[in-house]
């Protein structure tokens, strides 16, 4: 076993040896401008971009022409949210999103509200899904967009897109969906989900860092999506700059091996993540279950250890790579915003640990978590006994 254990697959994933092994000859030898016309540089690596741009395309339901490569899903979320609110403001203001998004969708809608729009942001209920009637019940007649997560990043939960979707369509209001964490971990259709934007990660599907890809539906009704930034018109204007030919290329590599292992992925993975939580609640007390157990990512496990701080235990801890659910904003811990969405006190926010599985995870390396974390856990809390004193007491009151 090798130390530290990567489980923090959320935060990014290793890149996969295929990935790199296929990326390798277009930072050596094909080296090309994809835009480059006039030599077979070039022409290599524009069929290698398009090549790739057909497998993502494939794999969401999509026409090639329908996939814009990006920096980043960051990027492609606020190409998606700036595109739609400048070009459909003659329609309406009113953008609506969820209380559990990524910042890159939070930040990105309060930016547009600075701009004078009028932002609408939905809470979800204590197992982290969105309530279809308040979706519903929030669409008005100015409202244009409408952006929620397909799945979720600290708790993993997963939103009935298709039904969001169809509920969208049905008000005539476009659909954007955050697909960073879901996809290559459950199936995706743009049709069958009534999708009209989506936002990618190559570095969240053992693909490199630096590449993300936008997904427009191109029977979008009206006008055309207008570009955040200006340039020489690649990916037909809408994100221009040089193509990332290398991470481009590992992006369709990435994605190939996902639309092949996927389902045998999850299954064994699954396995795996049921072992650690079945193991850590065998051993320990006062373990709180973050978000719902059946509607999450096979990855996914987000705990509290009431009473252990998850500061303290990531200072006990250096053998499992891990995230918490707090930040630290300046002095103060800041708890996480999905964790307080979802109903969770700041007392049990700041205790919550989140576990991200992964291809390369196996089954000695869970083995050792589950010993790890229980003998962590018990450690601290026989450290501080007084904070699980304090907390019977306040409860008993
Ligand atoms: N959306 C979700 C749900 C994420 O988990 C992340 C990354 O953590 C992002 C968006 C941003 O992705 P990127 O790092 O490609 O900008």
């Amino acid at each position: 076993m090798k130390f530290p254990i990567y489980l923090d697959n959320h935060a990014t994933t290793q890149l996969d040896p295929e990935v790199f092994a296929a990326m390798t000859p277009y930072f050596l030898e094909k080296y090309g401008n994809a835009s480059s016309k006039n030599h077979s540089f070039g022409w290599e690596a524009e069929a290698a971009v398009e090549n790739a741009r057909e497998i993502l395309s494939s794999f969401i339901n999509a026409g090639k022409n329908e996939i814009y490569f990006t920096g980043c899903a960051t990027e492609s979320i606020n190409i998606a949210h700036f595109g739609i609110a400048e070009s459909y403001s003659f329609k309406g203001n009113h953008i609506i999103t969820t209380a559990i998004e990524h910042s890159a969708v939070l930040d990105s809608f309060n930016a547009l509200k600075k701009k004078g729009f009028e932002v609408t942001i939905l809470p979800v209920k204590s197992d982290g899904a969105l309530d279809l009637n308040k979706l519903e019940n929030a669409i008005t007649g100015k409202t244009i967009l409408v952006s929620v997560m397909a799945a979720n990043n600290e708790i993993g939960t997963i939103n009935n897109i298709e039904e969001i979707g169809k509920i969208c369509r049905s008000k005539d209001v476009l659909f954007h969906t955050d697909a960073t964490q879901a996809a290559g971990k459950i199936k995706l259709d743009v049709l069958k989900q009534y999708i009209d934007l989506a936002s990618f990660s190559a570095h969240k599907i053992y693909g490199p860092k630096g590449v993300g890809a936008l997904y427009v539906r191109s029977k979008i009704p009206g006008t055309k999506l207008l570009p955040l930034t200006f340039g020489g018109g690649h990916e037909k204007g809408l994100r221009p700059g040089t193509l990332n030919v290398p991470g481009i290329v590992g992006f369709g590599k990435a994605v190939e091996i996902s639309s092949k292992i996927m389902d045998e992925e999850a299954a064994r993975i699954r396995i795996l993540r049921d072992k650690l939580y079945k193991g850590i609640v065998s051993n320990l007390d006062d373990v709180h279950l973050n978000g719902a157990w059946d509607n999450r990512l096979a990855n996914n496990l987000n705990v509290s250890f009431k009473y252990v701080k998850a500061e303290s235990f990531i200072a006990h801890n250096r053998e499992i790579a891990v995230s918490t659910g707090a930040a630290c904003a300046s002095a103060a811990l800041k708890s996480s915003h999905v964790l307080k969405a979802i109903g969770l006190t700041d007392e049990l926010a700041q205790c919550s640990i989140r576990f991200g599985l992964g291809r390369f995870n196996t089954e000695e390396e869970i083995d050792f978590t589950i010993n790890h974390v229980t003998e962590t856990v018990k450690n601290i809390r026989s450290l501080s006994p007084f904070l699980r004193l304090n907390a019977v007491e306040a409860n008993s009151k």
